[in-house]
């Protein structure tokens, strides 16, 4: 394999400039690397001492076309010199966006919000939802993420999102996620029939006013550790909300624009939500994200109700009409899906090789290594241990999970299946080091 020379985290330029971030930064990132990045291109990350890095995060699921694609960097350059914000006038950057974004969605999709973050983008749903059903609760799932604005923050299913923040906006009523490595109901993928959907009608029944509007769901949960619910549960999910008149938002906020080896994750079932959330890889690098809605549930917001300032900004939004002519160019939901499928039987074989690898879960370039000890109690500080052996040894890897013990795997999509190999074999040699 490709040797990458081992390093001293952090080298001594980063660490001055982490000296400098702790005493004028919050520490809102401590579980980070204590590694400064200056600059990267495609898959590859290069920090301030000059150390080099295969990125297995992709910043954190935003840059799918690979860091500064050149066509991407010279869509901003020329947009940068002509003109780069008009508050809510249209401009033909940002209605061509509108008009190519619905194209690569289904029909009933057929108007489009722009906005910045994936948080302005749930926040955005769930105020639409509220408005046009008239009802006032969201079914939202235990370990769910759809960020950090207080409306998004109250349907999330993690105590780490909600913590100590008082009394949140009425209205979540929260149901058990299909983690099926560790199923709340105690049952196996294969034969449970999908138990938990049957139990949605149970929680409504215990935990709701009787004013459940919309159900909002992640296609898999990216925060709580790249949980993926079995085959079909989506669609199973789509049917009840329909037969009990209840909207649907899917949040692909980190899921969509390839990720997961097709364009939106939604399409592996042929699901058709009645809002969808997008973000992250959008603009994948730069802030865009967009609430995606039928006609008439939008036509519920008065002239004025919605609106952003930077939302759909014409430097943005060339940004993100560069990501999508790349996205085609390159055929890159195909080649998550092809180098997504290597990595993932490789992957698989370190599962097989160290007991620790609990669980080996995912589709296309989205994938959860989660870590446990003693048959599968949570493991987070070897997870810790590996991340950081993997970085002294050229690659960059994140942890998350609900218990801090799921490495994700995550580079960006326009990694070859030679450096997907490369990311594996460092992965294996960090694994071992650490057991050693
Ligand atoms: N929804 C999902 C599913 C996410 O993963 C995230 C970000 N991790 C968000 C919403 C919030 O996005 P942002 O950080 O851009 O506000």
């Amino acid at each position: 394999m490709q040797e990458l020379p081992q390093r001293e985290i952090p080298g001594p330029r980063s660490a001055e400039l982490l000296a400098i971030s702790a005493a004028s930064e919050p520490p809102c990132a401590a579980d980070q690397l204590p590694i400064v990045w200056d600059h990267a291109e495609r898959v590859w990350i290069t920090d301030v001492d000059g150390n080099r890095y295969l990125d297995f995060t992709s910043g954190v699921l935003v840059t799918n076309v690979g860091h500064s694609h050149p066509k991407h960097v010279e869509a901003i350059q020329q947009q940068a010199a002509r003109l780069m914000n008009c508050y809510s006038f249209p401009t033909p950057e940002r209605v061509t966006l509108s008009q190519r974004v619905l194209e690569t969605l289904p029909p009933n999709l057929n108007r489009v919000f722009l906005l910045s973050t994936g948080s302005e983008a749930t926040e955005a749903a769930i105020r639409v939802a509220k408005r046009y059903t008239g009802r006032f609760e969201i079914l939202s799932f235990w370990g769910a993420f759809h960020g950090r604005t207080f409306g998004a923050m109250s349907v999330a299913g993690n105590m780490k999102t909600r913590y100590h923040f008082g009394p949140s906006v009425p209205g979540a009523v929260l149901a058990p996620y299909p983690y099926c490595y560790r199923c709340p109901y105690d049952k196996q993928p294969d034969d449970c029939g999908f138990y938990c959907i049957d139990m949605l009608d149970r929680v409504i029944e215990s935990a709701s006013t009787g004013d459940v509007g919309a159900v909002m769901v992640e296609p898999y949960q990216g925060a709580s550790g790249f949980i993926f619910p079995p085959d079909g549960w989506l669609k199973a999910l789509e049917e009840w909300a329909g037969e009990r008149d209840l909207l649907l938002i899917v949040d692909e906020v980190q899921a969509s624009f390839g990720r997961t080896g097709r364009m939106y994750a939604i399409e592996w079932e042929d699901v058709r939500p009645q809002m969808l959330c997008l973000g992250k890889g959008f603009g994948s690098g730069m802030p865009t994200s967009a609430l995606v809605a039928e006609e008439q549930i939008l036509a519920a917001m008065k002239t004025g109700e919605l609106s952003s300032t930077w939302g759909g900004n014409p430097l943005a939004s060339a940004a993100s009409l560069a990501v999508l002519d790349i996205m085609a160019e390159e055929n890159l939901p195909e080649n998550a899906q092809e180098v997504g499928a290597h990595l993932k039987k490789r992957l698989l074989a370190l599962g097989e090789k160290y007991d620790c690898l609990g669980d080996v879960r995912g589709k296309g370039l989205v994938i959860g290594l989660e870590f446990v000890k003693d048959g599968k109690e949570p493991a987070p500080e070897l997870t810790g241990q590996v991340v950081f052996a993997a970085a002294e040894r050229g690659l960059m890897l994140g942890k998350l999970g609900i218990y801090g013990n799921v490495i994700r795997v995550a580079p960006p999509l326009v990694i070859t299946r030679e450096e997907a190999d490369i990311g594996v074999d460092i992965l294996d040699r960090a694994i071992a080091s650490v057991l050693d």
